[in-house]
């Protein structure tokens, strides 16, 4: 990313700068393991949603931290932000190609898990409402509307999906090479959480890549292929978008996003 970064104005930095102050204050908490660089990045998504870039912000689906998530939410409900607690979304699909009892397995582990979604807007508000009421429909979620709500592109939203299905494949076959193809004995591995090993060098490398994650720098968006490979792609804008967010608010956060990128991965700004 070679963009000069451009001057963002924004028209409430006082009020930006000040929540930013309070997230921080959170982090800093002395209960709060959250670290600095995932801190710094939720601390921009959550800004972005101020700024409208964002529809929904997503609190407490990949980083799992309570006092992080608490004084989260209290900066919220402080600010008069609408926050529907309610299940993981999955606009996967149902139709997968998977057996019925693989399948049944994972949802019924991801049924009991529960995010914050937090939105600035009645009617965005309503949206994730409906959503969250229809989770266990199949026809509740889109990819589209999952990728709007959230302000991602529906490339990477859809190659999120590509790539779970991929793992959730990869896994099916070992548990099927570990137990000689037997269904009954994969399901009894499967329910007792036998650990799985990739039996090849192949196996594992497939593997090692369908886990692999190519996250857009300032953003919480895993980039598909095509958004990586081009220096002009739907995640690429949004990254720069991002970026400059963070320097307009305060330089220190965007330095503070840098070193965490730089940190997990020496080649993002190659
Ligand atoms: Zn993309």
């Amino acid at each position: 990313m070679t963009r000069p970064p451009k001057k963002t104005r924004l028209a409430n930095k006082s009020k930006l700068r000040n929540t930013l102050r309070k997230l921080d204050g959170v982090r800093r908490g002395a209960v709060a393991q959250i670290d600095r660089g995932a801190a710094a990045q939720e601390a921009l998504d959550f800004l972005a949603l101020l700024c409208g870039l964002k529809p929904v912000f997503l609190l407490g689906r990949g980083v799992d931290d309570p006092p992080w998530i608490r004084g989260v939410l209290q900066i919220a409900i402080d600010q008069g932000l609408y926050v529907i607690e309610g299940p993981y979304w999955d606009a996967g699909g149902k139709d997968n190609g998977l057996p019925d009892w693989f399948r049944d397995h994972g949802a019924s582990a991801f049924r009991e898990m529960r995010a914050h979604y937090i939105c600035r807007a009645r009617a965005t508000a309503d949206e994730v409402e409906a959503v969250c009421a229809a989770a266990s429909s199949d026809k509740a979620l889109t990819i589209a509307r999952e990728a709007r709500l959230l302000g991602y592109p529906e490339c990477c939203v859809s190659a999120h999906y590509a790539r779970n299905l991929a793992y959730q494949k990869l896994w099916l076959e070992m548990l099927s090479d570990q137990s000689g193809g037997d269904e009954a004995e994969m399901r009894r591995k499967l329910t007792d959480s036998t650990p799985l090993d990739p039996a090849s060098d192949e196996m594992r490398q497939r593997l090692e890549a369908a886990m692999r994650l190519h996250p857009a720098p300032f953003t919480s968006i895993n980039m598909c292929d095509s958004c990586r490979e081009s220096a002009d792609s739907p995640a690429r804008r949004l990254s720069a978008q991002y970026r400059d967010l963070a320097g307009a608010i305060d330089p220190g956060l965007e330095n503070e996003l840098k070193t965490a990128i730089a940190m997990n991965s020496p080649t993002a700004f190659g």
